[in-house]
This record gives C-alpha cells, sequence and structure tokens, in this order.
C-alpha cells in the first residue's frame, strides 16, 4: 500500500437484527480512529445472507449510526449488489485449483471428521473440516451437478499449502489485541483453517470471501472490529495470499459484555440502540457510557 493511502475503515454491520450496545461500541471505535488520524470511515452492509437479511434492519442501522452521531461516506457498499464481484473470485479460485465442490451433508462432514487422524478441533466457523479422505472423482461431480445438488464450495487447504508453501510463515499485524492479549506482527494459525466454507451454488459468496475481497476494493487500510472475527483473521490472510490482495492491518477490540458478564446478542432487545432511544437516552449520554467523550 503506498505510504500516502489515506486512513480507511469501516464498520460492516450485517442486517440480520437490531444493533446493540456492542455494534455502536464496535462502530465508534472505527468512526474515532478514522477522525483522529484525519482519515475515511465508510459503513458497508454485509447482507449476502439474503434468507436471514431484511430490508426494515439496513434501514435501522442508518437510522441508529445516525442517532450516535456518526457520518460516513456515500454510496454505501451493499453485498447483495455485487454478487458478481464475488463470482469472479471463486471463479479465480476455481481455476486455479484452491477450491472444490462439497456436496457432503452435515453427517457425512462430521463422519470425515471422525475418522481424521487427530481431532482438528474448533476454528473460526467451529469444528474444523481437515477435508476428504480423497477427492471427489469428475464423474462423481458431473453427475451430482446434474442431477442439481446442492453444493458449498471449499477451499483445499492442501492445494493451498501446495502453492504457498509454509503458509504459517503468513503473518498479519495486529494493532490491537486478540483474545489472549497477541498483538504486533502475527503469525497465522493454519491449524485453525481446515477447509473452510467460501461459497455455496445458491448463495455465491461467504463471509470470508466477501470481506476480504471488500476490504481490498474499498482501499480499507484498517480493519477494526470486536475480538469474535480475530480467529477469522488467519483465513482473510490465506485469501488475500491466493487473490494477491494488499493485507490491512487489524485493530481487534474486546467485547462488551453486559452486567451479566455476556456478550450482547441481536436477540437481547432491550440492549438494542432502537430500545435505548426509545427510553429516553440520548446519544451523548450513550456515547459517554461507551467510553467516548464527545
Ligand atoms: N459483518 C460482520 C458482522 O456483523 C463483521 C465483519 C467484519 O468487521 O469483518 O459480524
Amino acid at each position: 500500500m503506498s505510504p500516502r493511502t489515506p486512513f480507511t475503515t469501516r464498520f460492516a454491520p450485517s442486517p440480520t437484527g437490531l444493533l446493540h450496545k456492542g455494534h455502536a461500541f464496535s462502530a465508534l471505535k472505527a468512526f474515532e480512529a478514522a477522525r483522529q488520524a484525519g482519515g475515511r470511515f465508510l459503513l458497508r452492509i454485509e447482507d449476502i445472507d439474503i434468507t436471514r437479511c431484511k430490508p426494515e434492519f439496513v434501514d435501522a442501522i442508518y437510522e441508529d449510526l445516525h442517532w450516535l452521531g456518526l457520518e460516513w461516506e456515500e454510496p454505501v457498499r451493499r453485498q447483495s449488489e455485487h454478487f458478481p464481484d464475488y463470482h469472479a473470485a471463486l471463479n479465480q479460485l476455481a481455476e486455479r485449483g484452491h477450491i472444490y465442490r462439497c456436496f457432503k451433508t452435515r453427517k457425512e462432514i462430521m463422519e470425515d471428521i471422525a475418522r481424521a487422524p487427530h481431532h482438528p478441533g474448533e476454528g473460526p466457523d467451529g469444528v474444523i473440516y481437515p477435508g476428504p479422505a480423497k477427492p471427489m472423482s469428475p464423474d462423481d461431480e458431473a453427475s451430482r451437478l446434474d442431477r442439481g445438488d446442492a453444493f458449498a464450495w471449499r477451499l483445499s487447504i492442501s492445494a493451498v499449502k501446495a502453492e504457498l508453501g509454509d503458509i504459517s510463515r503468513l503473518s498479519f499485524v495486529e494493532e490491537g489485541e486478540g483474545p489472549g492479549g497477541e498483538s504486533g506482527t502475527l503469525a497465522i494459525q493454519p491449524d485453525l483453517i481446515g477447509d473452510v466454507i467460501l461459497g455455496r451454488k445458491d448463495v455465491g459468496t461467504s463471509y470470508h470471501l466477501a470481506v476480504t475481497l471488500d476490504d481490498s476494493l474499498q482501499g480499507i487500510t484498517h480493519v477494526i472490529r470486536g475480538q469474535d472475527l480475530f480467529f477469522a483473521t488467519s483465513v482473510h490472510r490465506i485469501l488475500q495470499a491466493l487473490l494477491n490482495l494488499p493485507a490491512p492491518l487489524y485493530r481487534h477490540h474486546k467485547l462488551l459484555t453486559g452486567k451479566d458478564g455476556k456478550r450482547f446478542a441481536k436477540r437481547n432487545k432491550s440492549q438494542t440502540l432502537q430500545a435505548i432511544r426509545q427510553s429516553g437516552v440520548s446519544a451523548k449520554t450513550l456515547r459517554m457510557q461507551l467510553g467516548f467523550n464527545w
């Protein structure tokens, strides 16, 4: 990235529910970092999951963030309007043999995992899938495609290793901290990855692919987000290496918790920004509560 690239960061919510205090904290963190750096603050609507995302939640995002006192550049990128970009990246990965079609059911995946020589553990997407014992034959694949069976596009970690060599040499710069206090230049954790899903027959992308491509397309220099996505950064860093994209700097922040010590969740209605606003709390009071003194 050129040294003259302006500091650019983003807040990237998914409209699958109303924003809560945890989102407000994350959005304010990014907004304030951009302001302090004299840089750019972007909003991105991550609505690739067309079954769970709802237009009313998109409207609520705009309303809540305006109320909170944030301003962002227009136009806002809505991922659902850019499926061709994600398809192009998937095609590129497919042509180079970095992804494969996986027709397995959840049960078959769990059986493969049980047969793996060591228990693969948990990664950013739950239990890690080490891949099939042997690849599907081209004939089987063709007949399942003919039948119109559903499939997922999975990253082939073995193909990635064959192309990139020792992937644990890939690193990213953490300017915030991971959940274990990790900071500085951090090697990715290849063991946490496995054959993650990068797209599906019906939804032609995944969070990992869309977020990585968009951060690059939008010239994001600093990814500021919650520590829940810290481990996903290893997947994003591999995709950047495969697709030849620049690596932004990362600032993961602690997740806010409620009085019960639990993370805020979209289903916890009383902590939504809408409920807080409707109860008469001012945006300034909320900002102060969250540690932003303006
Ligand atoms: N859309 C993701 C979420 O709502 C955040 C993406 C990111 O900041 O990388 O959890």
